[in-house]
């Protein structure tokens, strides 16, 4: 994107660190935070030099505070300082200043002043070659709304003076947007974009603390854009995030993220669109990396569960097993990305397979918003299913029903056991992933600007050790829902898989059954045993809701957990962790859309009493 840029406040690390992330992401384009040039080791000269050399332009130099509508001798000092700034954009390469509107109690107000002042410092800045740009802050003493910091720029009346909308400060205020299309583009100098999500917090510690990219909050940051584009504005569109978790994780991913937001921002205003997202149709397979004892003991969790095994790799150390449509691929290889992943991550789940209307057009799509690629060699006669990487360094491979991808299974495994006729369990109602709080919104981005995914309401969930904040995301028709759970608490259980798990990646894979009694009486008299629940929790629930004796006896025998809304009921259940790591949970939902979050507390409270009482200890 040649308009592409970002400010070195979005990121994390040294200015030199931020300035190689933001080139390698492909910005065209930097924002210099005053802040971070005075912490670097190095002049203005070199920061400049390293720009040009990374082919990073500077979009503008800020913040300058303060400045407009000061009484004397403060507005004499501003003069002073600002020609000091000016010096040092010189030497830096920047030709733009960003001045946001005064917050200090001294400032006197006053459209006209404010004008005087701009032209004023507009022409000292033209003599050297360089622009002013104002900036309306929320917060702002006198000017908080663009509206009033056009009026003082239009009045300013100087080529060299132009006016900076940044999205944040005029959305947080639900500005209407109206009044933007009416400003001449060439009297805006720089376009800042920011999201947030909803918050009930004062601007300031909203903007300073949660901003983040267009996509991943709240904000109608694209019918910000669509006004800002009925201008002709062509110049750049700059990400200003000021946020905690952003200054705290990788500054590479960041950057990253950052392109992915405004490549799907461009496609959403059909500047440049990218093939369209694709309907997922649900989870092909979920892939397990494991070795030969863990196999053996998983086999025994899988016939447990109903399942059979229902074909063997012709050329791989690889096993199908099967039941309804849910195909679990067991992966004992001793190389290839399985067992990479196996010998980082230890047993859990390396891929999932997902069902999409069109693998080539999701692939496309994927890869224009930067997601990797992955190829793996395979065997003549062997099938080479397209993937990305996805989280945890984890892949998603993709398959459709129609082509050679459509029958991976006939082609690639050799048929063992025939598959029950009915299974009790149906399909994979769920996948959830945990990881550190910090990456939370990196993966929403990615699943929801790649797939056509919508986002569930977020909720926190109490952990015994702390709060876990989970993101559900579904397709249209609920057939591919991924809920993503996000810990910074580092004792939950959530934090602990983090750990335990070296990383972040599928915590657990939800089946979905019609008859969740008779399929956990089925899976009794297979010889698996459920996730034991307090018997607190069903005396609570009978109380509550006065389910039939035998009901209630039926849910306490199975560890079956209920939920019931407006809407429906929701019966669900929980296999004992496998290798301390994952677990499957037997979903019943009877018109009901959500996840049972109101019983994770008593999940997560039998899991945690199961745990190695050693390796939590010294967590
Ligand atoms: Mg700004
Ligand atoms: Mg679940």
């Amino acid at each position: 994107m040649k308009n592409a840029s970002i400010a070195t406040v979005s990121l994390s690390g040294a200015l030199d660190e931020k300035l190689k992330a933001i080139a390698g992401a492909g910005f065209a384009a930097v924002e210099v935070f005053e802040a971070d040039f005075l912490s670097f080791n190095g002049s203005p000269r070199d920061v400049g030099a390293m720009c040009a050399d990374l082919g990073l332009k500077i979009s503008a130099f800020q913040p300058f505070r303060d400045f407009e509508g000061m009484p004397e001798p403060q507005r004499a000092r501003n003069f002073d300082r600002a020609l000091r700034k000016f010096d040092l954009m010189r030497e830096l390469g920047a030709e733009l200043l960003l001045i946001c509107s005064n917050v200090s109690p001294a400032a006197l107000g006053g459209v006209d002043r404010a004008a005087e002042d701009f032209r004023a410092l507009g022409r000292l800045a033209a003599e050297r070659g360089l622009k002013v740009g104002f900036e309306a802050l929320a917060w702002g003493r006198h000017i908080a709304d663009y509206r009033d910091a056009w009026e003082v720029v239009r009045r300013a009346n100087h080529p060299a003076v132009g006016l900076i909308l940044d999205s944040f400060h005029v959305l947080a205020r639900a500005t209407p947007l109206e009044a933007i299309r009416a400003i001449p583009a060439d009297r805006v100098f720089l376009v800042q974009l920011a999201d947030a999500p909803r918050l009930d917090l004062d601007p300031l510690s909203w903007s300073r603390h949660f901003r983040c990219f267009p996509g991943q909050g709240e904000l109608p940051v694209t019918e910000f854009m669509q006004a800002v584009a009925a201008t002709g504005y062509s110049g750049a569109l700059s990400l200003e995030i000021f946020n905690d978790q952003f200054r705290a994780g990788s500054a590479v991913r960041v950057a990253r993220d950052g392109m992915r937001s405004l490549l799907a921002l461009d496609d959403r205003l059909g500047v440049a669109p990218l093939p369209p997202r694709v309907a997922t149709q649900g989870v092909a397979f979920v892939e397990l990396a494991v070795d030969e004892p863990a196999a053996q003991d998983l086999g025994v969790l899988l016939r447990g569960l109903g399942f059979c095994r229902t074909g063997r790799h012709r050329s791989k150390a690889v096993d199908r097993w099967s039941q309804g449509s849910i195909n679990v691929v067991v992966n004992c290889e001793s190389d290839g990305f399985a067992h990479s992943h196996y010998i980082t991550h230890g047993p859990g789940v390396c891929a999932i397979g997902v069902e999409t209307a069109d693998v080539n057009g999701t692939v496309t799509r994927a890869q224009s918003l930067g997601a990797t690629s992955f190829r793996q060699s395979v065997a003549p006669g062997e099938l080479e299913i397209p993937a990305i990487g996805g989280v945890g360094g984890s892949l998603l491979y993709f398959l459709e029903r129609k082509g050679p991808l459509g029958e991976v299974w006939r082609r690639e495994f050799s048929a063992i056991d025939e598959p029950p006729r009915r299974g009790l369990l149906s399909r994979v109602d769920h996948v959830a992933q945990s990881m550190p709080y910090d990456e939370m919104l990196s993966w929403l981005l990615f699943y929801e600007s790649i797939f056509d995914l919508k986002r569930e309401p977020q909720l926190d969930i109490a952990d015994p050790a702390g709060l876990v904040q989970s993101q559900a995301l579904a397709g249209a028709d609920d057939s591919l829902r991924f809920v993503l759970n996000g810990s910074s608490a580092t004792r939950t259980l959530s934090a602990r898989f983090l750990s335990e798990f070296f990383g972040s990646g599928v915590q657990h894979v939800a089946l979905a059954t019609a008859d969740i009694f008779a399929a956990t009486a089925q899976m009794r008299a297979n010889g698996l045993a459920l996730l034991d629940i307090p018997a607190n929790y069903y005396d609570d629930l009978e109380a509550k809701y006065g389910f039939e004796p035998t009901t209630i006896a039926a849910m306490r025998g199975h560890g079956i957990l209920y939920d019931r809304n407006e809407s429906g009921e929701f019966f669900h259940t929980y296999t004992h962790m496998f290798a301390d790591r994952f677990f499957f949970e037997i979903v019943e939902r009877r018109n009901y859309r959500g996840f049972g979050a109101v019983n994770a507390p008593i999940r997560l409270a039998a899991q945690t009493r199961e745990l190695r009482p050693t390796a939590f200890l010294h967590l």
